[in-house]
């Protein structure tokens, strides 16, 4: 099942619908990150050399007053991208109505106007994030094509994704087209041996992954605060260590189920408090002192993780080792980060999210195959979820 790409598409003067990701992190009105509207630049690129007149939709943050429109104007994200094309961006403030039609119907082939944030659209009844197909219909009729190119909302159903490609002629643009191909490979017809890497805080958010990955990776390692509830499984004791006592008879029975393809620390770094300036010890993963906190893999289960991976030829990861926002117990992530990035022969793959914010903050950026840029909209396609966002887009 394979679904049009921008490729597939007239565009040639045509009015171009584009749904982008520009939900970038923002201080004061200030672009702190500009990696989302990087990676939107072949689409629009190709669409400006195609001679189309292009509209961009984008949500920013999420809308539920007049305080968190003033934060999340996009304004500020329309003069960025026109400096990164090195042309004009026209701007519309308005999300409907009389205006926004005005500055689409002026724009030229080659231009570009970029839509105000659609959770504008929110304050009055969540008309974007509920789909209100009134909504969608109307931006569609803006339009002649529409392309979503925006990776990180393809799971979920909003007017200005699933609501528009419900009334137009639809393509994926190139960046979900890379991101589907990247993460749908490695799950799908991965090159063996396929290791998975599980961290983050809790199982109860990554049973679904787990569960997913366990029929189908050769290996799968599980870090991070997730790794307690499975030791306390193991019938280990873990102090004050994050725990999820609802979840451990799932965790014995998936360590039943998996036996040796789940791969667990062996020993961790324990704090006597959630803070940098916490005492530390590494100790065996039998011997969890009562009042200390696991908050990082130890040195050995490092090494244990490396020797699993060293022969991988497809890893994806998925979620930090430990609480690697502290740089004191961010060993066990960069640990991780350095094996994958020396593994020359393997396709390594970052879900979003945490992971790649740690890889990001590590600076291995550049030594990983491919670094998602949407952590729920990879999680759940590493899930096996169908992404509503895709699955509205015409077949081929
Ligand atoms: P997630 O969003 O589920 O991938 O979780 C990411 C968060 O898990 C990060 O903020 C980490 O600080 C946190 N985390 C990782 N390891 C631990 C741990 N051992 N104890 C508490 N939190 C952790």
């Amino acid at each position: 099942m394979a679904k049009k790409t921008v490729r597939d598409l007239d565009v040639n003067g045509k009015v171009v619908l584009v749904r982008v990701d520009f939900n970038v992190p923002m201080q004061e009105g200030k672009i702190t990150d500009d990696k989302r509207i990087v990676a939107a630049l072949d689409t629009i690129t190709y669409l400006i050399e195609n001679n189309a007149k292009v509209v961009l939709f984008s949500h920013l943050g999420k809308i539920k007053s007049e305080e968190d429109k003033a934060k999340n104007d996009l304004a500020p994200v329309a003069e960025h991208l026109a400096a990164l094309l090195g042309q004009k961006v026209a701007f519309s403030t308005e999300t409907r109505g009389e205006a926004l039609e005005a500055a689409v119907a002026a724009l030229e082939e080659r231009e570009v106007l970029l839509v105000q944030n659609t959770r504008y659209e929110d304050l009055d009844g969540k008309k974007e994030s509920s789909n209100d197909p009134e909504l969608g219909k109307y931006w569609a009729s803006l339009g002649d094509v529409f392309v979503n190119d925006a990776f990180g909302t393809t799971h979920r159903a909003h007017a200005s994704n699933v609501g528009i490609s419900a009334n137009l002629e639809s393509a994926v643009g190139f960046l979900v087209e890379k991101e589907l191909k990247f993460l749908g490979e490695a799950v799908d017809q991965p090159v063996r041996p396929l290791v998975a890497i599980l961290g983050g805080a809790k199982v109860s958010d990554k049973i679904k992954v787990i569960e997913s990955l366990l029929t189908k990776a050769d290996k799968v390692i599980i870090g991070g605060g997730m790794a307690y509830t499975f030791l306390k499984a193991q019938g280990k004791e873990v102090g004050n260590s994050l725990l999820e006592l609802d979840r451990v008879e799932l965790a014995k029975q998936l360590l039943e189920e998996a036996g040796d393809k789940l791969v667990l620390p062996v020993d961790v770094v324990v704090a006597d408090a959630f803070s940098n300036d916490a005492n530390t010890q590494t100790v065996s993963v039998d011997n969890i002192p009562t009042e200390w906190e696991g908050l990082d893999c130890g040195p050995e289960s490092i090494k244990l993780f490396s020797e699993v991976l060293k022969d991988a030829k497809t890893v994806i990861w998925n979620g930090p080792m430990g609480v690697f926002e502290l740089e004191k117990f961010a060993h066990g992530t960069n640990g991780v980060a350095e094996t994958l990035s020396n593994l020359t022969d393997a396709i390594t793959i970052v879900g979003g999210g945490d992971s790649a914010a740690a890889v990001s903050q590590l600076g291995y950026e550049d030594k990983f195959t491919h670094i998602s840029t949407g952590g729920g909209a990879s999680l759940n396609y590493l899930e096996g979820v169908v992404l509503p966002g895709v699955e509205a887009i015409d077949e081929k």
